[in-house]
């Protein structure tokens, strides 16, 4: 019971996974997850068609915390749930696959999606542009300039992984941990009154 309780008092962070279908987000979750990755998934898993969430307690910096991953898979009918995934969200992991370039193109859309949604004008969200599956050298379109000038542009960190390989996967996630982790010691700072500013006059 007292062990339960310590869990459910452990920071918890939360990231949702966005991309194309097939890009790998579901692949690069389970690797992290699990450490394990399956070549060809049997498509009547729920695993790898549907939205899942996965949760584990991981140490970030020497310190314990909880890790939620919502693995989005597209098929939501109406554009009200993805934005409430989205508005549930604290940092998003943006996939594409280096081997499709089309992939590289809608990231734009869900990064538009994400910050319509969060209203978030400042573009401080924690995210990263994730180019999957560079184990597939011989099959690569997208040099990893082009994904990078991208990311220049939306200043934000691109980061190359493989799920097979698990080049970066443990890296890319405990990145964008550490981004949610700072914004939000950031925003305590700023929410809590200035001693300077805020005084009793009797
Ligand atoms: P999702 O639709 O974005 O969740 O994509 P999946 O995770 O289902 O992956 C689609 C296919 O790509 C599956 O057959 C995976 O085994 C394969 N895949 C995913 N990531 C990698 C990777 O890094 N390298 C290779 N070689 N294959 C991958
Ligand atoms: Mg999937």
């Amino acid at each position: 019971m007292a062990k339960a309780k310590a869990k459910q008092s452990l920071p918890l962070h939360k990231i949702i996974m966005v991309g194309s279908g097939g890009v790998g987000k579901s692949a690069l979750t389970l690797q992290y997850m699990y450490g394990d990755f399956v070549e060809e998934y049997d498509p009547t898993k729920a695993d790898c068609n549907y939205t899942n969430s996965y949760r584990k307690k991981v140490v970030l910096d020497g310190q314990e915390c909880q890790i939620d991953i919502l693995d989005t898979a597209g098929q939501e009918e109406y554009a009200a749930i993805r934005d409430n995934y989205y508005r549930s969200g604290e940092g998003f992991l943006c996939v594409f696959s280096v081997c499709e370039q089309e992939s590289l193109e809608h990231t734009q859309e869900f990064r538009d999606q994400i910050l319509r949604v969060l209203d978030d004008e400042t573009h401080k969200i924690p995210f990263i542009l994730v180019g999957n599956k560079v184990d597939l050298a011989h099959l690569r379109k997208v040099p990893a300039t082009e994904a990078q000038s991208l990311a220049g542009e939306w200043r934000c960190p691109y980061v190359e992984t493989s799920a097979k390989t698990r080049q970066n996967v443990e890296e890319v996630y405990t990145m964008l941990m550490r981004q949610i982790r700072d914004r939000k010691a950031k925003q305590q700072q700023s929410s809590s009154p200035d001693k300077d500013s805020c005084c009793v006059i009797l």
